[in-house]
């Protein structure tokens, strides 16, 4: 990633639908030549943002500025920004070639038949899908409908590509294979990828940044680690699916919960009072083992999950709350549990991610 001028920004963009307000005086500066994940749940605007930026949409306020140009009103066809859509958006009548030439043919300015031929084409091998140029979509894959759909949007030269769950209609393996692509065939076309997604763990390995949307905000914009090791609010680490967390009350610098009374340094300001720790730094102790490296949390053991490289042992609190500890094979084996036993959780306190009301930031 290289450090040059922001591909985009965007000025207090606000959208409402009637009642609604979909998108919230969004703030955002996107670097140019970037893989940007955007990771909300269902429903916190994610589509509105991305078609706000195409210009398929306008905002009730706030304006957006395009390789330094305000194209606030500028309509969708004239700003050079691509768009992938969800259900892939192809056209069904018309061969492979002729979907990834549509843009071409039909664009503002007319092109030598040679020329369209040749993007086309290149457009066509970028995606791995050379030899399929005279198919129809009913004769391809999902994985390859996928791959039709982004070469007709790179076959346009954009400079910046919105992807709207992109991978959300595939399966698991093909979404692995897929992630890859997209990173390597973005990084040869020096592009800046926009990449919707409800899933974290995508966000997180695609991302050179991800931005958090929650409720029509950005809460959080930072690279996968700084997110990973340090969600701004707690509604961060709770889409991470990484951190146990607990409701309790923090005053005077001690948070009280379902694991005792513990002080607790550099709270974060939130919306409520709770304690997070990661899954990976909980860790397992028999009931009533007095050498604890933090707070002792009584929990039942339920079910064990392995996952290939970690084993997720899932637990229960007294007061009826799941907790899970991951436990990374490369630590070693994991100590033998019994299904139904009670046993001690604790970590090191210095781990937890402590937020709270009446902080000061
Ligand atoms: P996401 O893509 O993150 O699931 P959306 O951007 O599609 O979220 O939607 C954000 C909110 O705006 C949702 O509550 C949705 O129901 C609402 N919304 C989206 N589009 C429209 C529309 N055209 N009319 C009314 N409400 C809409
Ligand atoms: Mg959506």
């Amino acid at each position: 990633m290289t450090q040059r001028d922001p591909i985009f920004r965007l000025e207090g963009v606000t959208r409402r639908y009637g009642n609604l307000t979909a998108l919230d005086g969004i703030d955002f500066v996107a670097e140019d030549n970037a893989y940007i994940a955007l990771l909300g749940p269902s429903g916190s605007g994610k589509t509105s943002l991305l078609r706000v930026i195409a210009g398929f949409e306008t905002p009730d306020a706030g304006r957006i500025w395009f390789q330094g140009r305000d194209i606030t009103d500028l309509p969708a066809h004239e700003r050079g920004i691509g768009f992938v859509f969800q259900n892939f958006a192809l056209f069904p009548h018309l061969t492979v070639f002729e979907n990834v030439a549509f843009g071409l043919r039909h664009g503002a300015q007319a092109l030598p038949k040679d020329e369209i031929t040749e993007r086309v084409k290149s457009s066509i091998e970028m995606v791995g899908l050379a030899g399929l140029e005279d198919r129809s979509p009913e004769q391809i894959s999902g994985g390859q409908k996928q791959r039709v759909a982004l070469a007709r949007s790179l076959v346009m030269q954009p400079k910046l590509v919105l992807l709207d769950e992109p991978l959300g209609a595939l399966d698991a393996n093909l979404r692995e294979r897929m992630q890859v692509e997209l990173r390597a065939i973005r990084e040869r076309l020096d592009v800046t990828f926009l990449h919707v997604t409800g899933s974290e763990t995508e966000a997180l390995a695609m991302g050179d940044k991800v931005a958090v949307l929650d409720a029509g905000r950005i809460v959080q914009y930072d690279t996968p680690d700084t997110i990973y090791d340090g969600p701004v609010v707690s509604d961060v680490a709770k889409f991470l699916n990484r951190f146990n967390l607990f409701e309790g009350s923090l005053e005077n610098g001690i948070f009280t919960g379902a694991f005792g009374a513990v002080p607790v340094t550099n709270p974060r300001k939130n919306k409520s009072d709770t304690y997070a720790i990661r899954y990976d730094r909980t860790q397992i102790f028999d009931a009533g083992d007095a050498n604890l490296p933090g707070p002792a949390l009584p929990a039942r053991f339920l079910a064990s999950e392995y996952l290939g490289s970690s084993i997720i042992f899932l637990f229960e609190t007294e007061d009826q709350k799941t907790v899970e500890v991951d436990h990374h094979l490369s630590l070693g084996e994991p100590r033998p549990l019994t299904v139904g036993e009670n046993y001690t959780l604790s970590w090191n306190p210095e781990h937890a991610i402590v937020f709270g009301k009446e902080t000061a930031r």
